[in-house]
């Protein structure tokens, strides 16, 4: 490693330098105390840059996850090819897991988890899906390219859009929290509430 990028990565901790400093980890503790102590000097120059760095990059990885839980209200998706992408601004109002026979079918799933907003809230930003009029008087949307289902809106509820929580860039920051037609679920789909975390 290069020496100057050496020293500043270490700077960047200078805790965790102490630590290794010590020795402790580096060797199992039931280790002869004789051969750690010849083998320090040799080994634990060259762990100590490989140790930090290690501890830098992972907290590089974490930082994106906690800006997400950070920003619920900016939602965005889009279908699997990428011709239709939408946003949401807006805390979903409902986040359900469906079990009606109209979505199983619509959507070719066991059961379908959606998050629901105020429609003026939603807007497609790329692209245009294709819509369809379901026997059950619903409108559902999906890509025309790669066919990715995407909402689904009703007359009866004129002023919300559900989404499907599985087109969303981020789904696993909206787990469901109500099932939806349990009566119509099929035998070997759990409900929420048998789901063990
Ligand atoms: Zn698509
Ligand atoms: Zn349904």
């Amino acid at each position: 490693m290069d020496k100057r990028l050496r020293s500043s990565l270490l700077r960047a901790d200078p805790d965790r330098t102490k630590k290794n400093e010590t020795g402790t980890g580096a060797f199992p503790a039931h280790d002869a105390a004789c051969m750690v102590q010849s083998n320090r000097s040799r080994i634990l120059p060259l762990l100590r840059p490989i140790r930090v760095s290690v501890i830098v990059l992972a907290r590089r990885a974490r930082a994106p996850e906690i800006r997400l839980h950070m920003t619920p209200t900016s939602i965005t998706g889009g279908c699997y090819c990428g011709t239709v992408r939408f946003q949401a601004a807006q805390v979903p109002l409902y986040r359900t897991n469906c079990h009606c026979a109209n979505c199983r079918r619509a959507i070719g799933a066991q059961s379908v988890a959606w998050i629901t907003v105020n429609r003026p809230n939603f807007r497609f930003e790329k692209g245009s899906p294709k819509k369809y009029r379901t026997e059950t008087s619903a409108w559902r949307t999906f890509c025309d390219s790669c066919g990715t289902s995407l909402t689904y809106e009703r007359d009866s509820r004129p002023d919300e859009i559900d989404i499907t929580t599985g087109s969303l860039d981020h789904p696993e920051a909206f787990p469901p929290t109500k099932d939806f037609y349990p009566e119509e679920k099929l035998p070997w789909v759990p409900l929420i509430n048998m789901i063990k975390e």
